[in-house]
């Protein structure tokens, strides 16, 4: 474990921008920490624990130290009849795992499959596809508090998972570092979800599709709809889907009659933020410079064409955010992490 200075980020963030991190070091194991934390030099710098870098837009430096997590190692540690317990090490590729569980014809995860990123991360925002999040299948997480170096466990139920959001984006003032994950993915389930659109895409009937099919369409509709982040930089959808009140849903409506919306509970209707920029006019924009823009197939996703940097991003996702607000009175929250 070497502390390097001056390191270059650019291939560790899926927008693929020149970012800078002034201290960077790779975290193997949990052991690997506890060094770092009674060195005090986390107290002395800010910090940022690092995944896949797909759901982040780094700055141009970091003035601080970088802590990537590389911690592997996928342990069976119960094997029942109807599901099996997986301790998943943080810093293993998330499609690996889905791939892996889907081989064992386990439900769960399929429908999250080619989501980029860790293990690790996949609580952070509690990923989700297709109706389904990460959270469903997560028994609890494991963390090292980088303030205190304790060890903590976390339940699901301590986890506060909600839409693209845990209590691991802000909770103990982001000190969580997430060294594994317990997953149950079960070997048969009563009522098998299976979203609309995979069902178009499979043209099977329910009792016929298995976790593989799943995981076999919805790869097929992301490579149509998404661009590949190895080809074309991105950080995938860069606003979470607002949810308005029933009110304001209405008011939408009678202006917008063509606005797609969802309930919710709680009395809160979904609404795409990809429907509000597309009909701001952002879809297929593109920067004067050529490096940056909105995707052609999709307005949720800004991508980087060229050499463009964090300023130019972020200035073109408060544009977006203050064009939504003008135009439908709806506020945008990033999905992607700002620094
Ligand atoms: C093409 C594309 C498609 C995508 N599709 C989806 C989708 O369908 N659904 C979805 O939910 N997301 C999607 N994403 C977003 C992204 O893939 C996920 O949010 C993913 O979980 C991020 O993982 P990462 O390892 O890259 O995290 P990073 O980008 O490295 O980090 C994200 C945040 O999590 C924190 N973090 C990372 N690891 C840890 C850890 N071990 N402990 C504590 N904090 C940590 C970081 O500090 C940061 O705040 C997509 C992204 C791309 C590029």
């Amino acid at each position: 474990m070497a502390m390097k200075q001056n390191f270059s980020l650019k291939e560790f963030n899926t927008f693929g921008i020149r970012a800078v991190a002034k201290h960077f070091v790779e975290i193997h194991a949990d052991d690997d920490l506890f060094p770092i934390v009674e060195s005090g030099m986390l107290r002395e710098n800010s910090f940022l624990i690092l995944g896949g870098g797909s759901n982040i837009l780094l700055p141009e430096f970091y003035d601080g130290v970088v802590l990537r997590n590389c911690i592997q190692g996928i342990d069976v540690i119960q094997d029942d009849d109807d599901a099996m317990v997986f301790l998943v090490g943080a810093g293993e590729n998330w499609n690996d795992f889905v791939d892996y569980s889907v081989d064992l014809g386990l439900h769960g995860i399929e429908a999250l499959a080619l989501i980029p990123g860790t293990v690790g991360a996949c609580p952070v925002q509690n990923i989700g596809a297709y109706g389904l999040e990460a959270a469903s299948s997560i028994v609890e997480v494991n963390c090292v508090d980088l303030d205190t170096g304790h060890r903590l466990v976390f339940a699901n139920a301590q986890c506060a998972f909600s839409y693209r959001d845990s209590m691991f984006k802000d909770g103990f003032n982001g000190n969580l570092f997430i060294t594994s994950v317990k997953f149950k993915l079960r070997k048969y389930v009563d009522a098998f979800f299976v979203s609309e659109e995979v069902r178009k895409e499979l043209r099977l009937d329910i009792d016929m599709i298995a976790p593989r099919h799943v995981r076999d369409a919805v790869i097929q509709i992301r490579q149509r709809k998404l661009p590949d982040p190895r080809l074309v930089g991105n950080a995938g959808s860069i606003f979470k889907n607002p949810f308005v009140s029933t009110a304001n849903c209405a008011r939408l409506k009678t202006k917008h009659p063509q606005m797609p919306s969802y309930r919710m509970p709680d009395e809160l209707f979904k609404v795409p933020a990809g429907w509000l920029i597309e009909q701001a006019g952002w879809k297929g924009w593109i920067s004067e410079n050529r490096h940056f823009g909105v995707y052609q197939q999709h307005a949720l996703i800004i991508v980087n064409y060229g050499d463009s940097t964090a300023a130019e991003l972020t200035a073109l996702i408060k544009a977006i955010r203050h064009s939504v607000l003008v135009k439908f009175g709806v506020q945008l929250e990033e999905e992607v992490v700002l620094l």
